[in-house]
């Protein structure tokens, strides 16, 4: 650990498990070089170093993986014949060895991300292996409907949920392993086949992943992955015999990929951006309340969807809450994220870094005050202190944009009518918390709040059985819990005539 002003970012690093191997392809259960060669880097955001080499997919290898998966789904494959309890054990096994190599997982997760080991080995990896012990547990109770019909005469109508087929999934770089496992263990749960493309910052832990795959007996080409970057994405996209695409990542991308999809009408699930809004009412436990936005704000280095980045605060309680919050604020100190002991890591990248520490400036320019942080730390790695702007109001740039990065905006209100318009007075519509002791108030707000969630005495948490997306810019579809079987299944009526 060191302080936040020179952490010697090096000087704790342990010795690596494993140290990972180049990356290849994962095609139809073997790992393959791209056809033309090519590799990227893979870097440590710590410490700025290349982990190591990985294949870079152009059109051709995301053909060879589209094909792959094709076959692995068509009618009479080893997927295809497998009964659904088979299915179930298929996933649990793949738990059960998440859980058994979740070390290395873990490892490697903080490696590509620079997130603390604690996060990747406390939530990261066991969260990824329980979203696949969820949805094993739904393999054996997808089941269609049988519903009267009206019309012609005597008649016997029903329902049955099918895998749609292919599915192209696309995930972002802040959660790679959880991120995966809320779209692939739904996808295999419903007997799909997926093409899975990780974030070009964060390859290592789907291609471990993909070898445990194996080791739990699902059939090659069931599940393959493509590295690369934005352009291999796009290939995934544009391939016409790709049935499904589920995307979590920026705005921008998301329209992108909606264009892109509608030329062979793919069904899209998009996961995008968020401002969350965090309403903290003066008569709520103010200390737990500014504990929490903390953790609301800063996990992860700020680097989530939801994270609760609008902090609005009704004035009575204003000043308690914010001597709070700014000297917790002040104690997060970063250091090595392979140490245990470190709850702030580093940002993913440079470029990354320089766009969060520009809104500070933007911010100081429309007027915000930085209370706290501010500054990168260092020079080594992208660490950036805990920063909280006060004086904001909802209108300016750091209110409005998505930051992704460890920098709260903190404006005040004065009655719950002001709160509730300006949290909604934003593009996106992902999450947003309320804290109160008034319960009538809290749920009517729950009720107006325009967002897929809303916490109430509570921030940022998430489980496998409730669904999860956004309104608005936010994208549509819901993840995780029944929500995700919907996504990963069409629905087919037959209709048999008893007449
Ligand atoms: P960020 O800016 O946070 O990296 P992106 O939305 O650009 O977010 O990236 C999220 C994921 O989408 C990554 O896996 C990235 O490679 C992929 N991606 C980027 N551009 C495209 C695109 N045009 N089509 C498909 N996937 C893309």
């Amino acid at each position: 650990m060191s302080d936040t002003s020179t952490p010697d970012i090096l000087a704790d690093i342990q010795p690596l498990k494993a140290k990972p191997k180049p990356g290849k392809l994962f095609i139809n259960g073997e790992f393959v070089d791209a056809q033309d060669g090519k590799t990227f880097n893979t870097h440590y955001p710590a410490t700025a170093n290349v982990i190591t080499q990985i294949a870079e997919a152009g059109t051709e290898d995301v053909d060879r993986a589209v094909k792959a998966a094709r076959a692995a789904f068509s009618e009479g494959s080893p997927w295809r014949k497998m009964n659904a309890v088979d299915r179930t054990r298929c996933l649990l096994k793949l738990a059960e060895l998440m859980r058994a190599n979740a070390e290395e997982l873990s490892e490697l997760e903080t490696l590509d991300t620079g997130k603390p080991i604690f996060e990747s080995s406390k939530f990261d990896v066991p969260q990824a292996a329980e979203c696949f012990e969820y949805y094993a547990g739904w393999v054996t109770k997808i089941t269609g409907e049988t519903i009267p019909v009206s019309k012609g005469g005597d008649a016997f109508a029903y329902t049955l949920r099918e895998p749609i087929g292919v599915c192209g999934q696309i995930i972002p770089w802040n959660f790679p392993l959880q991120m995966l496992s809320w779209k692939v263990a739904p996808a295999l749960a419903c007997g799909n086949t997926v093409v899975l493309k990780p974030a070009e910052q964060t390859p290592l832990t789907a291609l471990r992943f993909a070898e445990l795959t194996l080791e739990a007996g699902i059939p090659p080409g069931v599940f393959n992955v493509i590295t690369g970057g934005g352009a291999t994405g796009a290939a995934l996209v544009e391939h016409e015999d790709v049935d499904k695409i589920a995307f979590t990542g920026s705005v921008e991308t998301g329209k992108s990929i909606m264009r892109a999809a509608s030329k062979t009408l793919k069904r899209v699930s998009l996961e995008l951006g968020g401002k969350s809004p965090n309403l903290i009412f003066a008569d709520s436990d103010l200390e737990t309340a500014a504990k929490y936005a903390l953790g609301g704000i800063f996990f992860n280095q700020g680097e989530m969807c939801t994270a609760g980045s609008r902090i609005f605060v009704e004035e009575s309680g204003y000043d308690q809450f914010m001597s709070v919050l700014t000297s917790r604020a002040q104690k997060m100190v970063a250091g090595d994220p392979l140490h245990p002991k470190t709850r702030l890591g580093s940002l993913i990248s440079e470029e990354h870094l320089n766009n969060v520490l520009n809104y500070v400036d933007i911010g100081k320019k429309e007027g915000a005050i930085v209370t706290t942080g501010g500054e990168r730390i260092g020079t080594k790695g992208y660490f950036m202190k805990p920063t909280v702007l006060e004086g904001v109001t909802n209108s300016m740039r750091v209110a409005q944009e998505e930051i992704f990065g460890p920098v709260a905006s903190v404006i005040r209100f004065k009655d719950a009518e002001e709160a509730l318009r300006e949290a909604n007075n934003s593009q996106f519509g992902l999450a947003a918390s309320i804290w109160t002791r008034d319960i009538k108030k809290a749920h009517k707000l729950a009720r107006s709040l325009k967002a897929g969630t809303v916490w109430i005495n509570t921030i940022s948490t998430t489980d496998n059985a409730l669904p999860f997306g956004g309104y608005k810019d936010s994208g549509f579809g819901r993840e995780l819990g029944k929500s995700a079987i919907d996504l990963y299944t069409e629905t087919k009526s037959v209709w048999v005539d008893l007449n």
